[in-house]
């Protein structure tokens, strides 16, 4: 789960890592008003899911409280498009509006959990403010990484490490390794899985700040972290992938034409493949789980039919402690309940697949039942062809 960077600047806040006073606001009165608590001047940050912000006008320098109410009307409402956002945008419905500051030189640190050393990483870059990945590929040189002990957290010894290996000036590698240890302290906390400062700033008053926040939280966890998941700022989900988590479907959008419908996130990715490798493009990834219940059948066929450019489902189901018989039993009722008029093509595999097939045949429905997977994959691509 994302959040906003106000909402990530809160958080780190608490464990002691220095960022730049300011506020949210969802008007402009409210931009004009948090401006003149702050003096007058203001940066106005557009807060959406997705950075690459300041290229594409999401982060404006106010100089005045008159700069700022401008620069807030211009860019509430507006679609903010980001190389992250894709080509859609994101419209924006949130402003943080902070202090100037005054930035000597922009630095990177990140967290992330790397699966090579089964360790939390800390990465530091002196090429801050830019793309780390633009960094990762032409300079990897310039990227500095310490693999952290989850027994002892991050040593004192690797914080200072970093800080002089990204040249933060000598008198504020304390502050540095302040920071950084905060920011480990946080992430481990709270169970994130990516935590990126992309600027830290040296300040010209010698401060050493979180300039930018992106906070990234592991969904398995949350049910531990009540306060984070208040966060969850719905507006900045698809539709679709909400609904889908109120019946435990793991459901992500994608852009094709075949909805997808299977139980396991393994057999989704290979029904995925399978279904590119015919020449078919998949609408969605879904995977139903453990239970494929008439009532979760349901909700997937709704989940996967919202989406307009559907013009078939497959359905890649394996019946094990569930038996298709009982499953096949499911896709009709479902079909049956929401009138489906796509074509549909069901592959079962496992306890009574001859069972289930046999009940789909009978069905009166316009179901095609596969033999393979491969089978499914060129009998859904030809029939949306
Ligand atoms: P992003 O583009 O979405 O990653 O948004 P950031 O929060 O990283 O802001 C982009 C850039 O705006 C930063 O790298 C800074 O160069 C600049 N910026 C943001 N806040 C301030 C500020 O208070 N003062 C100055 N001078 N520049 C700022
Ligand atoms: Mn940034």
């Amino acid at each position: 789960m994302n959040i906003h960077e106000y909402q990530g600047k809160a958080v780190l806040k608490k464990y002691g890592v220095a960022v730049p006073n300011g506020r949210v606001a969802f008007t402009v009165d409210e931009a004009a008003q948090i401006a003149e608590e702050l003096g007058g001047k203001a940066v106005v940050k557009a807060q959406i899911h997705a950075g690459g912000r300041g290229k594409a006008g999401g982060v404006k320098l106010g100089k005045s409280v008159d700069e700022v109410r401008t620069y807030a009307e211009q860019i509430l409402g507006m679609t903010l498009v980001t190389h992250q956002t894709g080509p859609e945008g994101k419209v924006v419905n949130r402003l943080l509006i902070e202090e100037l500051s005054d930035i000597k030189k922009e630095y990177y640190i990140g967290l992330v959990v790397d699966r090579a050393t089964q360790r939390v990483v800390m990465m530091a870059s002196e090429e801050g403010g830019t793309e780390i990945e633009e960094v990762a590929a032409a300079t990897p040189e310039k990227i500095f990484k310490e693999a952290i002990d989850p027994a002892v957290g991050l040593a004192p010894f690797q914080a200072q490490k970093l800080a002089y290996a990204i040249n933060i000036p000598k008198e504020l590698v304390k502050q540095a390794v302040k920071f950084m240890t905060g920011l480990y302290n946080a992430f481990v906390d709270n169970d994130c899985s990516i935590a990126e400062i992309n600027p830290l700033v040296v300040t010209g008053d010698g401060r050493v700040v979180a300039l930018d926040a992106k906070l990234n939280f592991d969904s398995n966890a949350l049910f531990r972290h009540s306060d984070i998941l208040d966060l969850r700022d719905f507006e900045e989900e698809d539709p679709k992938e909400i609904e889908a988590s109120k019946f435990d479907l793991t459901y992500i959008a994608l852009d094709g034409n075949i909805g997808c419908m299977v139980n396991g996130a393994g057999l989704a990715m290979a029904t995925m493949d399978t279904i590119q490798h015919f020449g078919g493009t998949p609408a969605n990834f879904l995977d139903v789980g453990g239970g494929a219940t008439t009532e979760k059948v349901t909700a997937a066929f709704k989940i996967i039919l919202s989406d307009e450019n559907v013009k078939g489902i497959l359905v890649n189901i394996f019946g094990g402690i569930m038996k298709c018989d009982t499953i096949a039993e499911g896709v009709i009722a479902a079909a049956k309940e929401i009138g489906l008029s796509h074509p549909l093509v069901v592959r079962l595999e496992g306890t009574n697949v001859e069972l289930g097939k046999k009940i789909l045949n009978e069905s009166g429905l316009n179901i095609v039942a596969a033999d393979s997977l491969a089978d499914a994959a060129q009998k859904i691509v030809a029939l949306v062809k």
